[in-house]
This record gives structure tokens, sequence and C-alpha cells, in this order.
């Protein structure tokens, strides 16, 4: 591979050292593979090979919001998936191929094995990963939890295997408020991980007693309050659409805060439009089929004190293409192996999460009145 096909990322790296108020970030170092451009009739002729080959595996194509539109509309096309990570673990889980391809990064490879060890699980690039995850060491992380042990232990999907084995509670964006809200009404005092912008969001909102891992999203992290403001100024019937991994002062602005589905959601319901969009480009695709007619602005990563890190597209997430998903299911490269002791564990705070998952999809909601949710969630047990 030549050095011009990687990119080189800095990214948010917590120190292992707990303290009241969560740890300070070093700078961490990784790097990215940057797929080839191809020419349209190559790009043609894979994806014929890869609607052959799911067929020819007995495999279903399950893929992020961020990841390439030509990925997400064969995930589409062949009766797989095209979701955020909640969605993506369910549907992975419920669906009866023998084999998931993940496009999207590792953590949610590692999600789909945990949640279906009988499946082949693979992944077109088993190097594409996340800053969240890399910001958080499993070694690192169990000591902050062992300063901790009267806090309930609550990671975000965005984490490794090891990680989630350490949790109570695995959740993501579209429930995490959810779930803290019910934590906090039954009196729980919360260790929050890693998303240091999420989980700042959500004690907002809820009031709950959460110390922080310090992790965040190099993409999300980039949005900048004051651009933003200044863009509003240029388009002030547009409605402001945030992903709470963003900073407090890009979260300040939004009109719609919530996960990639929530926010699609959102802009198909709304009375508008104009949006801009503050998070990974890649959604941008699904919310223009979604919302047809409708005009979407990205919100603003650049700045006086801007370095363009993403410049808002994911670089893990780009690391998905379509020849090394051919690849990979015609040699059945870039599987997911787990120890499935680890992998049982790790099962736990996500079975947990998906449970109450189906108990809000029923119309239950946590109220914050600790007695009125005792009797909701009867159901499921104290983490
Ligand atoms: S967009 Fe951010 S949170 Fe999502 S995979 Fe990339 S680095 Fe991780």
């Amino acid at each position: 591979m030549s050095q011009a096909n990687i990119r080189n990322i800095e990214f948010d790296l917590p120190a292992a050292s707990p303290g009241a108020t969560g740890n300070t970030c070093a700078v961490g170092r990784a790097w990215a593979r940057v797929p080839e451009d191809l020419p349209g009739a190559q790009r043609e002729a894979l994806k014929a090979r890869i609607r052959g080959l799911l067929a020819r595996e007995n495999a279903v194509l399950v893929a992020h919001y961020y990841v390439d539109a030509e990925l997400q509309e064969l995930a589409d096309e062949t009766g797989g998936c095209v979701a955020d990570s909640l969605e993506m673990a369910r549907f992975g889980r419920d669906n009866p191929a023998h084999t998931l391809v993940v496009a999207g990064v590792r953590f949610m490879g590692e999600t789909a094995k945990i949640l279906s060890p009988g499946k082949r699980v693979l992944m077109p690039d088993l190097e594409a990963t996340c800053s969240l995850d890399l910001g958080c060491p499993a070694e690192a992380f169990a000591a902050f939890c062992d300063a901790h042990p009267d806090r309930s232990v609550v990671v975000y999907a965005n984490t490794s295997a090891a990680v989630k084995a350490r949790a109570d509670w695995t959740v993501t964006s579209s429930i995490g408020l959810d779930i803290v809200a019910h934590l906090h009404a039954r009196g729980e005092k919360i260790l929050w991980a890693p998303d240091r912008h999420l989980g700042a969001y959500i004690q907002r909102q809820t009031g709950a007693d959460m110390l922080l891992w310090q992790g965040s999203c190099l993409v999300h992290d980039e949005f900048k309050g004051i651009e933003l403001e200044l863009l509003r100024g240029q388009y002030p019937q547009a409605k402001v659409l945030v992903h709470p991994e963003s900073p407090m002062a890009v979260v300040a602005q939004a009109d719609v805060v919530g996960s990639t589905t929530q926010l699609i959601e959102a802009a198909q319901k709304l009375d508008a439009s104009h949006f801009i969009v503050a998070t990974d480009q890649g959604i941008l695709h699904k919310l223009r089929l979604r919302a047809p007619g409708k005009t979407f602005i990205a919100a603003p990563t650049a700045g006086n004190s801007a370095t363009c890190k993403s410049c808002a597209h994911c670089p893990w997430m780009a690391m998905n293409s379509l020849a090394n998903l051919a690849d990979a299911l015609e040699r059945g490269r870039g599987e997911i192996l787990l120890d499935p002791a680890l992998g049982a564990r790790a099962k736990v705070p996500i079975d947990r999460m998906l449970d109450f998952a189906a108990h809000l999809s029923r119309g239950v909601r946590a109220s914050g009145d600790l007695a009125r949710d005792t009797a909701l969630f009867a159901n499921i047990g104290p983490a």
C-alpha cells in the first residue's frame, strides 16, 4: 500500500487518571486508508458482482448512514438496511441471513457479532475504527470504573467489546437520553463514556449525576458555534439539525438535537425548506432521498481555530468501498472474530438497551417520576 493512500489523523486520547470532573486529554495518533477513486464502468461492474455475491453467500448488507452513497443504495436495493447503530444492531440480529456484511466501523461489526454469535460477520475493512473507540482503551476505562464503584456504568455503542463487557448499560445516541433519565429516576449515579459532548448534553437534559470520560468524535467535535451563528444569519429561515456529539455551542443553536435517524425524521416532518446539518455529511444522501425538494446545508467546520481534521466526513467510514466490500464477500476476508466469553459479557448491556427500546416502542417513556418509572420498567432489572 502506498503512503499516498494513507491519511494521518489526530484524536483526543483521554488520560487514564480518574478525577472528580473526569480526565484530561492528550493527542492520540491514528491513520485511515483512502480508497481508490474508480471510474464509473468499474464501479458498475463491482456493484453487479456484489449483488451476485450477496445472493451466493446468503448475506445481507447492513450499512450506516455515513458510508458512501453507492453502498447505501446497494444495501437498500438488496434487502439490507441503512440505519443508525441501534437499528443496524437490531436488523442484523433479526435478519435470517447467515452472513452479515457490516459497512461501517469496527465497533458496529463487533456489536453485530455480539448479538449474533452464530452468524458470520464480515467488514469491508476491519481497520476502520472510531476516535471514540480509540480514545477509550479497555484497561484505562476499567481503572476509571474501579475508582467509582458506586456508579452505574453507561457506555456509548462506539466502544470496543471489552469496554462494553465492563458496562451495565450500552446506549446509542437515539436512546441514551431515555435510559439515563430512567436510571436517574431510580436514584442511580452514572459513570459515562466515552463521548464528553453527548454525555454533557444528556446531563443537562436529565439533571443526572454523571461523571464523564473525555473522549470525542473527531467529526462532530469540529463543528464551530461562532461560524454556525454566522451561517444562520445567511439563512434565517433554516432549521438547524444537530447530532449531540457536537460541542455545546453548536447544540445550543439547534432546532432539533438527535441521532441520525431522528434528524432524518425531523427533516421530513418539519415545515421548512432549508436545513443546516451538523453531522457527518454522509447523511446528506438519505436526507435528500427522504425529503426531496428541501435544501440541506453543511454546518461549518472551518473558522479561526479550525484544523479540518475530518471536514465533516469520517475518514474511517470512508474506508468502506465497493472494491473492498466485493473482496470481503468473494474471499471471506475481514471477518470479525470475538472471544465467545467476552461476547457473552458484552451482550448483557446491549440486550438491556434493546429490551428498554422495545418498551419505548410500545409508547413507554421515562417520566423522571421514580414511582411511575419503576412500574413502567418492571421487567428491566437493575444494572
Ligand atoms: S463519525 Fe465520529 S463517532 Fe462516528 S465512527 Fe467516525 S469518529 Fe466515530
